[in-house]
């Protein structure tokens, strides 16, 4: 017989597509399956990348994007969306039309600009459609600091009471709440910054120095809605997708591929 009271949660990841495995929808899927969901995924864009960073970037179509978001919306419920790489402003349209067509709960958006190697990942005169008409309707976004400044048009450097600051200049921007991200200062903890209308709370791991660190931000925004899909608080959510982050970075040593050139500098996946 069908069990109709209890159904497996499901997390819609809208993201980029990267064969390294790395990033984007594989790293999301991943995610969301180790946290005990199930990913559906719709892909903006195909990349080349590799250990070395995003060589290529092709944004698919509009009309088989939203042909994706459609086919799939018609037939099954989300109980949270994560978004990554929006690739440019056609495919936001397409995006912001459908959350509120079918009034999609519990989207987390990370608000990728550009890659570690400098490829841009959302085009330049999408930023402010983004910003203007998309996070209003998020209940977090999750920038690090790279992307904070040029959210902010500022140059900090992300020590802790410069971190407020920008959490709440962020926060100005629309969304529900802000998860400004440690992950890329000097400090010896990783503190990300959630500010919300109820204030502000920090949550700390400590940094782990490895060179498994491709995929992080895409783990921790996916891993934060499968815990809202699984009907967790924010604060409870966020808390427990640090803390598998940080098991994760710690157990990454354990992941060996093999490459061509062993001597060459490398960001690589995390599992
Ligand atoms: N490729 C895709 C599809 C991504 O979503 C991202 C980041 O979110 C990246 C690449 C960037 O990865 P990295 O931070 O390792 O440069």
């Amino acid at each position: 017989m069908r069990d109709f009271e209890h159904h497996t949660p499901t997390v819609l990841t809208i993201a980029g597509f990267d064969p390294y495995g790395g990033a984007g929808i594989q790293i999301d899927s991943k995610t969301i399956h180790a946290l005990g969901a199930y990913a559906l995924t719709v892909t903006t864009a195909i990349t080349a990348q590799n250990s070395q960073g995003v060589t290529a970037v092709e944004a698919v179509s509009p009309e088989i994007f939203k042909l994706q978001l459609e086919t799939l919306l018609q037939d099954v419920k989300v109980d949270a969306v994560k978004i990554g790489m929006l690739a440019n402003a056609s495919l936001i349209d397409i995006v912001i039309d459908v959350l509120k067509r079918y009034a999609l709960p519990n989207i987390v958006l990370d608000p990728v600009l550009l890659s570690t190697s400098g490829k841009a990942l959302l085009e330049k005169d999408a930023i402010e459609v983004m910003v203007q008409r998309l996070f209003p309707l998020c209940r977090l976004i999750t920038p690090n600091l790279d992307e904070s400044n040029m959210l902010l048009g500022t140059n900090y450097d992300g020590q802790m009471n410069q971190s407020v600051v920008m959490g709440k200049g962020l926060f100005k921007l629309g969304a529900d709440a802000v998860l400004l991200k440690g992950g890329h200062t000097s400090e010896a903890e990783a503190i990300d910054c959630l500010v919300e209308p109820s204030g502000v709370a920090c949550f700390s791991t400590p940094r782990v120095e490895t060179t498994h660190t491709h995929g992080t931000g895409c783990l921790l925004s996916s891993a934060i809605a499968t815990h809202l899909a699984k009907k967790l608080t924010l604060k409870s959510s966020i808390d427990l997708s640090k803390k598998f982050l940080y098991e994760k970075l710690q157990a990454s040593s354990d992941l060996h591929l093999q490459y061509h050139h062993q001597d060459m500098c490398k960001k690589e996946p995390i599992f």
